[in-house]
């Protein structure tokens, strides 16, 4: 499919998926509208990188559906001098849009495969303000920490507590929160003195999260 009609398609996905449904930041839109999803989808899902779903991305993992990453990216509110940590990068495209609002993402992906292809896909669109991290995100990335924001792609059983501490005053903290079926996106604040306020927003599915603080196999699949 030609560039342009991958810009119409795109645009399509913006007013029929994200705006219509009441995302209105208009930094969100235009990262969302800079950001190239077909790139992000595997070799020959192309034509499908704008439907209103998530894909598989090989290693039973997902790329999230264009409204939940809009979503989340707008609850989280980052600034332009933003260090966030996006936790289970994936095709890389939350992160990806996440870069073009914040200085500084670091991604961490626990599926060294996926890793590495996501990096060198964003070596190759030149997104030099991503860091990507192979290893078990779980607990976050302390070596960077505090961050002003932290998402995470993977259904947590709790909120994982050294999250909580990896936040700056004044941090954000999105995450989904529950077992198989479905989950509850929950947006944890650090206001600057340093107390924690625990907001549930809406009902969301994805996939475990896996390592030390996620879900052991057996546990997820009970539920
Ligand atoms: N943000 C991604 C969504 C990917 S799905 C995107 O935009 O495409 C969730 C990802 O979380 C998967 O790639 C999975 O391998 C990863 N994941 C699961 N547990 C993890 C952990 N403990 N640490 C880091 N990544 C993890």
């Amino acid at each position: 499919m030609k560039n342009v009609d991958q810009e119409k398609n795109r645009e399509q996905m913006l007013s029929n998926q994200i705006i219509r449904r009441g995302i209105s930041d208009a930094r969100v839109l235009d990262a969302m509208r800079s950001v190239p999803r077909e790139e992000f989808v595997v070799a020959g899902d192309e034509n499908e990188a704008y439907q209103d779903r998530p894909l598989p991305i090989g290693h039973n993992q997902t790329i999230s559906q264009p409204y939940i990453v809009a979503y989340m990216t707008e609850q989280i509110r980052i600034q332009p001098d933003d260090v966030v940590l996006d936790i289970g990068t994936g095709s890389g495209y939350q992160a990806a849009i996440l870069s073009r609002l914040a200085k500084q993402v670091y991604t961490i992906e626990y599926v060294p495969e996926l890793a590495k292809r996501t990096a060198k896909l964003f070596e190759h669109l030149h997104y030099e303000n991503i860091t990507v991290i192979e290893g078990d995100g779980s607990g976050g990335y302390p070596e960077r920490a505090p961050y002003d924001a932290i998402l995470m792609a993977a259904a947590a059983p709790g909120i994982p507590e050294p999250l909580v501490e990896q936040l700056a005053p004044g941090g954000r903290l999105i995450l989904p929160v529950g077992g198989s079926g479905s989950q509850i996106l929950k947006l944890i604040t650090k206001n600057t003195q340093g107390q924690v306020n625990t907001e549930n927003l809406i009902s969301v599915v994805f996939v475990p999260l896996r390592g030390g603080l996620g879900w052991q196999d057996e546990e997820w699949r009970s539920l």
